[in-house]
């Protein structure tokens, strides 16, 4: 990679369910250190790992991060926990995972039908950890802080080579998203919802950002640039890019899968 701090690479964005466009959630980050690329996986949705080699050997992940346990976040690690397992390159040395708790139970249970089964110990391929508030991963230092959703949900921050990027996770509006945006130079951000039709039924709250609300929580941490992501199929992304705009005056651009931000 160049002389830059960071990469963010979009492998998927699509909210809530993998789209015809996009895998489910999942973005690289990846910085230098100690003389070559360190790579964390941010989350891992439906659909991700089968991309992810397009941009890096997915044995060469230094780390992985999960927001939280939904589905759409987190089921692909049972397609890296098989790659690590059988792969003609496996078995592949354990990879640090950072997660909410009970991650390794919660993949268990996804990637074995027979409960119980040795399979369903994930312990050879994830050494867990579950997030703290304040966390180092190779070249990162790592800011955690839990968000307003049903599934406990933390956003983080990623800083290095004085550049910083935060990942909302999925919330609702949330104070504890903006004071860990506060001044980032990229704020990646859900924006699954619409605004509600005038008199009509209002979004149910602590659980996702309308376009216009992640655009105000941009503008009220003051971060750099705004990229919307986590729209899902049955909503359009430049219209969660047009709310957005509507609430912040910084530089708005939406996920798309492949697309890469450099910091
Ligand atoms: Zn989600
Ligand atoms: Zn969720």
């Amino acid at each position: 990679m160049s002389d830059a701090a960071m990469t963010l690479t979009v492998v998927g964005c699509s909210g809530s369910t993998s789209g015809p466009d996009s895998p489910a959630s999942s973005y690289l980050l990846q910085a230098p250190w100690q003389g070559r690329t360190y790579t964390v996986l941010l989350d891992c949705g439906p659909g991700a790992f089968g991309q992810l080699s397009r941009y890096v050997p997915p044995e060469q992940i230094d780390a992985v991060a999960l927001s939280h346990l939904h589905p759409d976040h987190c089921l692909d690690l049972c397609a890296f926990s098989v790659a690590a397992r059988y792969s003609p390159t496996a078995p592949w040395e354990p990879v640090d995972l950072w997660a909410p708790p009970h991650a390794l139970e919660r993949l268990g249970r996804a990637y074995d039908p027979m409960a119980g089964d040795d399979a369903t110990d994930l312990g050879t391929v994830f050494t867990a950890h579950t997030w703290e508030p304040h966390q180092q991963l190779g070249p990162f230092t790592v800011t955690a802080a839990r968000v307003a959703h049903p599934a406990p949900c933390w956003a983080t921050r990623f800083e290095t080579g004085g550049r910083s990027l935060v990942y909302s996770g999925d919330t609702g509006p949330s104070p504890a998203l903006v004071d860990l945006a506060r001044g980032a130079d990229l704020l990646l951000c859900e924006a699954a919802f619409t605004d509600p039709a005038p008199g009509g039924e209002p979004n149910p709250p602590g659980l996702h950002l309308t376009g216009r609300e992640a655009g105000r929580a941009a503008a009220d941490a003051g971060v750099g640039r705004l990229v919307v992501t986590h729209v899902p199929p049955w909503h359009r992304p430049d219209e969660a890019a047009r709310a957005a705009a509507s609430a912040f005056d910084g530089p708005v651009e939406v996920a798309t899968s492949g697309a890469r931000w450099t910091l």
